[in-house]
Formats: structure tokens, C-alpha cells, sequence
């Protein structure tokens, strides 16, 4: 490579991290990790109507879990910054005015009105250019009278513009097709369009890689490029993310939505609040449009990092695999050692909720269902029951197959009666005399276990029994048993 690799990340502080733009965050780092080159956080903040307060905090926050760091940018500095468009302002009026006075861009006072009534009135989109053949004296007068004004671009009206896309190849457009963009607003504020080139060309940006919705901005960009006389950076545009269903934009999507009866989140918050790992999520964004090689599926960030160069990019879209995740998330959340099992476990719980959670019971409960869970919801469905006062127990769910309520109210009594007495309230103590039991009652096991894992848990899915009542303890565990034989002998509701 003839420059040092620069690639930056510049998304605009207009909310949560999409999962769309976090994977443009994560190619950045991957290839400014491959090249040892730099990797720049840069916040492009010029659109002052679509801020909203506190996504910045959102951002460096959403790149941090992910672990991606960044080189330069704010928080951390950098020899190119400021970081952030808004600190940068008179860098960018000074370059279009520059370029005002090299008669490449004009100013421009047709009023919002006027503007409303051409867009209405033509078929074309795009501004017809009015200002553009302003004599002198007109501008002087304007001028002269306050008129407020934007800077609009000079776009050559003949001939082609042609971008090379490493992963597309040639981008060429006519440049009668392209509008006299604006470059700096009325407000005092440039556009998209001026920052970003005039910022990719002073922070020394090499490589640009981002979203493939950017494409047709790329020749309006050479254009700009052109007219400074600035070489623009290498430029590739990383393919769209689909839905799960394969049809349409990913990037569409503005919070989680439902698909084929399936949970789609699409904010990076909505993952990390979910309870999906950085790690997996990384692993997993990794393979949407890029791929690892060798059939390999997991690897670590390290890894791909070694690995990662444009070329085994693929241009088509690529399908977002919700149900990819949660597998992925639990083959990582097996690797967690305990104690980050129970910090997982925690926070889960805590976050629907239970409160006063026993540290030494989830010591318990962890390994218990570390190899059943994807995620916090399936935590709190696994193992919510043990925090409760009272489970969710009707006859409808206690009574089992070819089990009448009389049989079942005798079984509870028995097992009550059976565990009152048990010398050691263990695991395998409890299956002895409880397999047994079933044996004298004349019940399948199967049947007897079956009522007692809706008496102590509310669920007919729950960890192991044995281990379950054990953790309970005697006086839980009998309890709600006791409980449970209740709802038998309460009169039922007719409906
Ligand atoms: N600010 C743009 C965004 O929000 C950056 C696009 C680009 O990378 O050029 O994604």
C-alpha cells in the first residue's frame, strides 16, 4: 500500500448504533487491525435537526462493549482532530469558499419557497440552477442587502464521473444526472457531502469502507475531490444486510421488529440489553458479508483480524440470521467461568426484576443451565421460578397424562410426607426415595416427576429436578408443594 492505512468510522449522533453501522465500525477495525494501520472514530454531527442528545455517550459506549477501539478520535485525541464536524466549522466555510473563489461553487439565495415550488413542479428532482447564473453585480446586490444564502456546488453538466469500487469494481455516472449540491447550509453548518471529503482529505483517510447506501454519493464525492485537487482515498462499499427472511434492507429497520414469529433486534443496545456477548456478536457480524475461510463459523476477533482483507468481501447483500446468534451466543456463554456466569445470571434476573438474589443460589443455579440458555430472556425462563414467592400453578398444568386430581393431591401428600422426612435433603437422595415413591404409588415416574416439576417451578420445561429441589432447600421445596396441592382442593371456577 502506497499510504499508511487510515480508516475511519464516522457515524452521525442521531441515536443508538445500528447493528448495520456497527458492522461497518467492525470491518474498519478489522482491516486497520490487518495493515497495523489506524482506526478513527470521527462524528459527523452537521445535520443539527436529526442530533439527538446522548448518542455520542451511546456510540462510545456501544464501541466499547463491542471492543472496538479506536486509535484517534474523541476521547482518546489525535494529532488530526478535532474529531467531532461541529468543533471543525471554519475548516469547512473556509474550503468552500475556496472554492467559491476559484468558481467551482456558487452561492445560492433562492429562498425555501422557491425551492418547494420547483421540487413540485418538476419531474426531475434537483435545484434548476437559478443562482448559478447570477451575474456579479446580482451577488453583489444580495449581498449588499443580507439576503441569506447556501454554497452550492459547480457540477460539470457534460461528460462522466467514474469511481473505482475495490469490491464492485467501476462506478460511472453522467454527470447531467447530478445536482448542484448544496455544501454549506444557510445556518452556517456544511452539508454531509463537504465535511466528509474535506475531513477524509486532512485526516489523512487511505481507505474509505463503508455501507453500500453511500454508492451514489461516491462520484458527487470524486467530484469534490476533483475540483479541491485532492486524491481520493481508496474506496470500497461493504454490502447491505437483509433481513432474516432475505428480503429487503436491514438498514430499514429503526428498533427491533418480529419476523416468521422470531425477535429481530436491530440496535446495538437492544443486543447488549437482550444479553448477547460482544464477543459473539462480533463473531457473528464478521460472517455477515465477509467470511472466514475453511468453513470456520467461530473465531475470535484476533483471528479474523489476522485474516481480514477486502477480497473475500461479497458485494451481494447478505441475510441477517437472528437464530445464528442465539446459537453462537450460547456456544459462547459456555465458555464462561462461574463467576461471570453468575454476574450473567444476575444481571438477567435483576433486569426482570427478581431483587434480593442469593449470591451463593445462582452460584448453584449457574452451571444448572449454563449449557440451556442464549440469551437473558431464556435465563429468566430457566431459572425465575427459583426467586419467586409464589409459582404459577393451576390443576390444569399440575394433573399429568392418565392422572386423576384425587391421584395427584395423593402424590403431593406422599412426596411432602416422603421429603419431611428424608435424612439429607440432596440430589441423590431425593431421586432415590422419589423414584421409589413413584414405585408405591403406582405412578410412572414420569408422571410423579412431571407434577412435582409444575409444583416447585410453575413450568413443565426446568433444569434438572433433583438438583432444582436441592437448591430450593427443604423448606422452599415443601412449601410449594404444599401450595401446589392447595390449588387442587380450591373449589374450581366454573367456567
Ligand atoms: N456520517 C455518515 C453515516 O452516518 C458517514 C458515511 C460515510 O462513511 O461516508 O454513516
Amino acid at each position: 500500500m502506497d499510504h499508511p492505512v487510515r480508516v475511519r468510522f464516522a457515524p452521525s449522533p442521531t441515536g443508538s448504533i445500528h447493528i448495520g453501522s456497527a458492522r461497518t465500525a467492525l470491518f474498519n477495525w478489522l482491516f486497520a487491525r490487518h495493515y497495523g494501520g489506524r482506526f478513527i472514530l470521527r462524528i459527523e454531527d452537521t445535520d443539527q435537526n436529526r442530533f439527538v442528545q446522548g448518542s455520542l455517550e451511546q456510540i462510545i459506549d456501544g464501541l466499547r462493549w463491542l471492543g472496538l477501539d479506536w486509535d484517534e478520535g474523541p476521547e482518546v485525541g489525535g494529532e488530526y482532530g478535532p474529531y467531532i464536524q461541529s468543533a471543525r466549522t471554519e475548516l469547512y466555510r473556509e474550503w468552500a469558499n475556496w472554492l467559491v473563489d476559484q468558481d467551482r461553487a456558487y452561492r445560492c439565495y433562492c429562498t425555501r419557497e422557491r425551492l418547494k415550488s420547483l421540487s413540485d413542479s418538476q419531474d426531475t428532482q434537483g435545484y434548476d440552477r437559478h443562482c448559478r447564473y447570477l451575474t456579479a453585480e446580482d451577488h453583489a446586490r444580495k449581498q449588499a442587502d443580507g439576503e441569506s444564502y447556501v454554497i452550492r456546488f459547480k457540477m460539470p453538466l457534460e461528460g462522466t464521473t467514474t469511481v473505482h469500487d475495490v469490491i464492485r469494481g467501476d462506478i460511472t455516472v453522467e454527470n447531467s444526472g447530478l445536482t448542484d449540491l448544496v455544501l454549506m447550509k444557510a445556518d452556517g453548518f456544511p452539508t454531509y457531502h463537504l465535511a466528509n471529503v474535506v475531513d477524509d482529505h486532512f485526516m489523512e483517510i487511505s481507505h474509505i469502507l463503508r455501507g453500500e447506501e453511500w454508492i451514489p454519493t461516491a462520484p458527487v464525492h470524486k467530484q469534490l475531490y476533483d475540483a479541491f485537487g485532492w486524491e481520493m482515498p481508496i474506496i470500497a462499499h461493504l454490502p447491505v444486510i437483509l433481513n432474516p427472511n432475505g428480503k429487503g434492507k436491514l438498514s430499514k429497520r429503526t428498533v427491533s421488529f418480529t419476523q416468521d414469529g422470531r425477535k429481530v433486534l436491530v440496535l446495538l443496545h437492544e443486543f447488549r440489553q437482550a444479553g448477547y456477548l460482544p464477543e459473539a456478536l462480533i463473531n457473528f457480524l464478521t460472517n455477515i458479508g465477509w467470511s472466514f475461510g475453511d468453513d470456520r463459523e467461530i473465531f475470535t476477533i484476533t483471528e479474523s483480524a489476522e485474516r481480514f482483507d477486502l477480497s473475500r468481501i461479497n458485494p451481494a447483500g447478505g441475510r441477517f440470521p437472528m437464530e445464528k446468534l442465539g446459537w453462537l451466543n450460547g456456544v459462547y456463554l459456555r465458555q464462561k467461568s462461574l463467576e461471570e456466569m453468575v454476574s450473567y445470571l444476575r444481571t438477567a434476573l435483576e433486569g426482570a426484576g427478581y431483587q434480593d438474589l442469593d449470591e451463593e443460589m445462582l452460584q448453584h443455579i449457574a452451571p444448572l443451565i449454563q449449557t440451556r440458555v442464549q440469551c437473558y430472556e431464556d435465563v429468566v425462563a430457566r431459572a425465575g421460578f427459583f426467586f419467586m414467592e409464589v409459582v404459577p400453578v393451576t390443576p390444569e398444568t399440575l394433573i399429568q397424562d392418565n392422572m386423576t386430581a384425587e391421584m395427584t393431591d395423593r402424590a403431593l401428600v406422599a412426596t411432602v410426607e416422603t421429603l419431611e422426612n428424608l435424612p439429607e435433603f440432596e440430589t441423590q437422595s431425593l431421586e432415590e426415595a422419589l423414584r421409589s415413591l413413584a414405585e408405591a404409588l403406582g405412578l410412572k415416574t414420569k408422571q410423579l416427576f412431571g407434577v412435582l416439576r409444575v409444583a416447585l417451578t410453575g413450568q413443565t420445561v426446568a433444569p434438572p429436578l433433583f438438583e432444582t429441589m436441592a437448591i430450593l432447600g427443604r423448606q422452599t421445596t415443601l412449601k410449594r408443594l404444599q401450595a401446589a396441592q392447595q390449588t387442587l382442593s380450591k373449589p374450581q371456577v366454573e367456567s
